[in-house]
């Protein structure tokens, strides 16, 4: 059976990626998302074990020690990681798995893989982003001030990704993206040609 692919995809704190992915999956429903266990405390309308498993800090620290992650990060004071074994399923199953990182995730992940490609959510401007961070109303002001550091930081790094994708308008994002995504399936070294 053929592996499957991870597909990496990151943007920061306020570029729409979830309404992205949202849609993307609705789309495309035969792509695997890697849920992912985050120390930080849950935001109103989250579900536990929908696109996280929220876990204390002591619980995510076993983990590293246990070496169930494929990657770690911390970001604005939080534990965010990636648990191996779904994504070991997946690639062992022939499947595509989505990986919602930060950049430095991305780059750990792309490191370690040898079948992934990655694709950068970008806001359209950072008054954007500013302004979908405040009117989400999820994060204090405090969190927020941190966010757009940390958003400065990403926007900086969108260089090491394999496509960067300005999310103007929602429902091109997302068309781009699935372009993208069956373009990939189409690369020679992943088809195998028999007639
Ligand atoms: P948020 O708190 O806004 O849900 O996520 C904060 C950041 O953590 C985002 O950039 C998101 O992409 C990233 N993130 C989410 N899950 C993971 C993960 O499993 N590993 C890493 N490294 N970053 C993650």
């Amino acid at each position: 059976m053929s592996k499957g692919t991870l597909i990496i995809i990151s943007g920061p704190s306020g570029s729409g990626k979830d309404t992205v992915m949202k849609e993307l999956f609705k789309l495309m429903p035969e792509l695997k998302f890697s849920i992912s266990s985050v120390s930080r405390a849950m935001r109103e309308g989250e579900v536990q074990g929908e696109k996280y498993n929220f876990i204390s800090r002591d619980e995510f620290l076993k983990m590293i020690e246990n070496n169930d992650l494929l990657e770690y990060n911390e970001y604005c004071g939080n534990f965010y990681g990636t648990p191996i074994k779904p994504v070991n399923d997946c690639i062992e199953n022939g499947q595509e798995i989505l990986l919602e990182l930060d950049v430095n995730g991305a780059y750990n992940v792309r490191k370690k893989c040898n079948d992934c490609f990655s694709i950068f959510i970008m806001p359209p401007s950072f008054e954007a982003l500013k302004a979908r961070l405040v009117s989400r109303g999820t994060e204090t002001a405090e969190a927020i001030e941190k966010r757009l550091k940390a958003a400065k930081d990403e926007i900086e790094r969108a260089g090491e990704y394999d496509y960067i994708v300005v999310n103007n308008v929602l429902s091109e994002t997302v068309a781009d993206i699935a372009t993208i995504i069956k373009s990939e399936r189409m690369k020679s070294d992943r088809v195998s040609v028999t007639l």
